[in-house]
């Protein structure tokens, strides 16, 4: 009886922590943000001028060469809003301008697959500053699960 209910537990803890592996974000190669649940993935990084990097990947995390994406955001930042435009290079797409000042507002980036194509849009929460625990950017954290409150939130608070 003892080992039945043991092999339950077992299942059971193991069934959670694949859950639990799911919910948590995949950490950007560059130290960014990943914004895409699927492959092709991409991910959302800012220069230390505060310029915003997108780049993409493959499964594997093996970055893409830039082709027909159209990248743009819009930073939601306390002083208005601002769009950046992104130029191409071989490997990712940089913004022409950088964050406006500030931090702890939402950056909106749209991605589209080709220039007619629909727009996708991620949302992040920029902040510019680094997580204690996990050493990366704020914005890219990957002690919680993602939609959670962060703690660095609580304590600014
Ligand atoms: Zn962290």
């Amino acid at each position: 009886m003892k080992s039945l209910r043991r092999l339950a537990l077992v299942a059971f803890t193991l069934v959670a922590s694949t859950a639990g592996l799911a919910a948590k974000p995949v950490a950007g190669p560059k130290g960014g943000k990943i914004l895409t649940t699927e492959a092709p993935h991409a991910e959302f990084f800012v220069e230390k001028d505060r310029k915003v990097t997108v780049t993409f990947y493959d499964k594997g995390l093996k970055p893409l060469p830039s082709a027909t994406q159209v990248v743009s955001a819009i930073a939601e930042a306390k002083g208005g809003k601002v769009t950046l435009a992104f130029d191409p290079s071989d490997t990712r797409f940089v913004s022409k301008t950088a964050l406006p000042p500030g931090d702890g507002y939402t950056v909106v980036v749209q991605i589209r697959e080709t220039a007619g194509a629909r727009p996708k849009n991620y949302r992040v929460l920029f902040h510019d500053e680094t997580c204690g625990e996990c050493k990366r950017a704020e914005y890219a954290c990957v002690c919680d699960d993602a939609g959670g409150e962060h703690k660095h939130e609580e304590k600014k608070k």
